[in-house]
C-alpha cells in the first residue's frame, strides 16, 4: 500500500506532524521502533511556549505546573523567583508523548509501534522505507526518529553533529522533600562545568539530572550527577529509580534540513534543540508543525519541493539558537558570576524565566545582559554575592 506520508519516530516531533497531516485528511504511517508508551529520559519540562503549539489541551498529560524557579551555585541556592503565570508544567514523556500519539490516531493516523526504520530508498516518485515490519512506500518522508536518526544518517542530510549529552536520574524522596520543593524547579550552574544541574518535582518523585552543554564527551557525569545529589540538603535520603542519558543536539547551524521533494528531518533528528538550556520538546512541536505545514502548502502540486521547510527553520527557530549559544557562552564561562548578576537583577530574571514561557526570547536575555552588565558587574565587584541566598 502506499501511504501519502510516513513518519519515523513518534516522539513530539513526529506526533505532532502526523496529527496534523491525518486532521488535514492525509494517509498518514507513524512508525515507532519502541513498544508504546515507551519510556524517554528527559526533565520533562514542557515549556509554556511548547504548550502553546499543541492544537487541542493537554491538561490531562501533565504532572503539574510551576510558577516557581530556584538558580542555585553548586548546591547553595541563590535566589527564588515566582512568575505570574506559569511559565512550564512537568510531564513523564511515557505519558505526554502517548498522550500525543493516541491524538494523532484519533484523527486517523496509522501508528505501528515495535517497528525500527532500517532501510531508505528513494524512488523517483516517493520513497521506499524498509523497517522491522517489512516494507512500506510514500509519497513524503519525515525523519523524526531523534538524534541518532536513521533517517537523516541514510539520506545524509545531517553530517557530523554537535551535541552535548544529559543523565538523569528519577528519585524517590521523602514525602518531605517533596513538600520543600513545592512546584519549584531549580537550575544549579555550578553543579557541572559547562552546563547545569536540575530538581524538576514530578507528582511522586524528582527528576535530578545533569546537562553537559559542551560537545566534547565529559566521562564523569554519573560522579557529577550523584555528587550533585549528595550535595542538596533537603534532600537527606532517596532512592534512585533509574539513570538514563542521552546527547543532546545543540542547534543553531544552518544545515538543510530537506532532501527535495520527499524527505525532510524534524526534532532532535534536525539538531533542534537549545544549545543553553538543552530544551528540545518546544522546537520538536515547532519544527513538526512546520514540516507538516510544508507538506500541506504543497500537496496540491504535481511536483513538492521541501526548501521552504528549510527556509522556515533557518527563519523562525535559528535565530534562537544563536542567540541561546551566546547567553550558553556568558553563563558557562562566567557561572558564578553570571548566577550572582542575574541574583541582583530582578528584571534579568523575570526575562529568563520569560524566555522559558515565551513572553521572551533568547534576544531579549542578550539584550537585557548587554544592558545590565556593565551596572551589575561594579556591584559584583564591590559586593560580592557570599551565599545563603533565600
Ligand atoms: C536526560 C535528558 C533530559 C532532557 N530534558 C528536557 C526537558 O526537560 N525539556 C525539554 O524541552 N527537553 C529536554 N530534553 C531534550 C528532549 O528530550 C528532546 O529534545 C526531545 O525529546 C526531542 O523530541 P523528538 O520528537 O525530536 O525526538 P524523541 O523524543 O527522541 O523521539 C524520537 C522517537 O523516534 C524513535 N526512533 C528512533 N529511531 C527510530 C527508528 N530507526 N525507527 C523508528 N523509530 C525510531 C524513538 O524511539 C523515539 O520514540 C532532554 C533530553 C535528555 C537526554
Amino acid at each position: 500500500m502506499i501511504h501519502d506520508v510516513i513518519i519515523a519516530g513518534s516522539g513530539p516531533a513526529g506526533s505532532i506532524a502526523a496529527y496534523l497531516l491525518a486532521r488535514a485528511g492525509l494517509d498518514v504511517l507513524l512508525l515507532e521502533k519502541e513498544s508504546l508508551p515507551r519510556y524517554k529520559a528527559c526533565g520533562g519540562g514542557l515549556p509554556r511556549k511548547a504548550q502553546a503549539l499543541i492544537p487541542f489541551s493537554v491538561t490531562l498529560a501533565l504532572e503539574f505546573q510551576s510558577a516557581g524557579g530556584v538558580v542555585a551555585y553548586d548546591g547553595k541556592s541563590v535566589f527564588r523567583t515566582r512568575t505570574l503565570k506559569p511559565y512550564a508544567a512537568l510531564v513523564m514523556r511515557d505519558k505526554f508523548d502517548h498522550y500525543l500519539v493516541r491524538k494523532a490516531e484519533a484523527e486517523g493516523a496509522i501508528v505501528r509501534d515495535v517497528c525500527r526504520v532500517t532501510g531508505v530508498e528513494l524512488l523517483s516518485e516517493g520513497v521506499r522505507v524498509r523497517s522491522s515490519q517489512g516494507e512500506d512506500q510514500a509519497r513524503v518522508l519525515v525523519g523524526a526518529d531523534g538524534i541518532n536518526s536513521v533517517v537523516a544518517h541514510l539520506t545524509g542530510i545531517i553530517g557530523k553533529r554537535r551535541a552535548g549529552s544529559a543523565l538523569e536520574a528519577e528519585v524517590t524522596v521523602p514525602l518531605a522533600a517533596l513538600e520543600d520543593q513545592g512546584t519549584y524547579a531549580t537550575f544549579d550552574f555550578g553543579a557541572i562545568s559547562h552546563g547545569y544541574g536540575w530538581i524538576f518535582p514530578k507528582a511522586d518523585h524528582f527528576s535530578v539530572g545533569i546537562f553537559n552543554a559542551s560537545d566534547a564527551k565529559e566521562p564523569q557525569l554519573r560522579k557529577i550527577l550523584e555528587r550533585y545529589l549528595e550535595r542538596q540538603p533537603h534532600i537527606a535520603s532517596y532512592e534512585i529509580q533509574r539513570i538514563r542519558g542521552h546527547r543532546i543536539p545543540l542547534g543553531g547551524a544552518k544545515e538543510v534540513l530537506h532532501l527535495g521533494g520527499r524527505v525532510m528531518v524534524a526534532g532532535d533528528a534536525a539538531n533542534m534543540a537549545d544549545p543553553f538550556l538543552g530544551e528540545g520538546i518546544h522546537y520538536a512541536l515547532w519544527s513538526g508543525t512546520i514540516a507538516a505545514e510544508t507538506i500541506l502548502a504543497q500537496w496540491n502540486h504535481a511536483t513538492l519541493d521541501f526548501e521552504a521547510y528549510t527556509r522556515r527553520i533557518w527563519e523562525e527557530i535559528l535565530p534562537h539558537f544563536q542567540y541561546s549559544q551566546r547567553i550558553a557562552n556568558v553563563m558557562y564561562r562566567h557561572p558564578k558570576l553570571a548566577t550572582n548578576m542575574l541574583h541582583r537583577s530582578k528584571r534579568m530574571q523575570d526575562v529568563m524565566f520569560g524566555v522559558i514561557s515565551g513572553e521572551h526570547t533568547y534576544r531579549d536575555l542578550y539584550r537585557a545582559i548587554t544592558w545590565e552588565a556593565p551596572l551589575l558587574l561594579g556591584e559584583v565587584i564591590f559586593k560580592p554575592y557570599r551565599g545563603g541566598g533565600i
